[in-house]
């Protein structure tokens, strides 16, 4: 007798545990669904999300880059490359600027060493590609026409460098001291 009502209680405490199993399933079909159908719907990302790097330009719509090779320095994979150059009114510039970005581990270093704003991370997070060396980006690639996330701000406007004015003449610049001015 013991052994059949064991089996009766273990059949029992079954059937109890589909049943609970199938009312779980008949509540969520009748809830709000979840799910997200990626890849046609994209959900927005945060502004500082780190993924895709660019070179922005200031609001004057010049190349933000001096090419100070302060974002190449930091950079822990050494991914970034470039070659400084001048222009004639003394405006430092990149002749060239790549990122390999199959080396790349979207740190964000770069964009925090960055003097002039000028290297941003994206959220734009889609750059999967079946070649490798289409991961190499150039500078024709990185530039683009805007500001990023700082569009006002437009570094030899502070800099105090006499490539956009004379000494003292930028923003939050003091006039140069005289020093005669000075003695008793
Ligand atoms: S995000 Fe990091 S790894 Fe990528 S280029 Fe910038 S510093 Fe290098
Ligand atoms: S992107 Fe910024 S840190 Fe890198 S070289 Fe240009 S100005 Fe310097």
């Amino acid at each position: 007798m013991e052994p059949r009502r064991n089996f009766l209680a273990a059949a029992w405490e079954g059937l109890g545990e589909l049943v609970r199993g199938f009312a779980t399933t008949f509540i969520h079909l009748f809830r709000r669904p979840i799910t997200e159908a990626y890849p046609e719907y994209h959900r927005p990302l945060p502004e500082r999300s780190r993924a895709r790097i660019i070179l922005t330009r200031d609001p004057d719509g010049d190349e933000r880059c001096v090419a100070c090779y302060l974002c190449s320095g930091v950079c822990p994979v050494s991914c970034i490359s470039m070659q400084s150059s001048q222009r004639e009114d003394g405006r430092r510039f990149a002749s060239w600027f790549r990122i390999n970005f199959a080396r790349c581990i979207y740190c964000g270093l770069c964009e925090e060493a960055c003097p002039t704003l000028a290297i941003q991370l994206t959220p734009h997070f889609e750059t999967c590609q079946y070649d490798i060396l289409t991961l190499v980006a150039e500078k024709e690639d990185l530039l683009v026409d805007h500001g990023g996330k700082n569009r006002d701000y437009n570094f030899y406007r502070h800099a105090g460098v006499t490539a956009v004015g004379g000494k003292g003449e930028h923003l939050q610049e003091a006039k140069p001291v005289n020093r005669r001015s000075n003695l008793p």
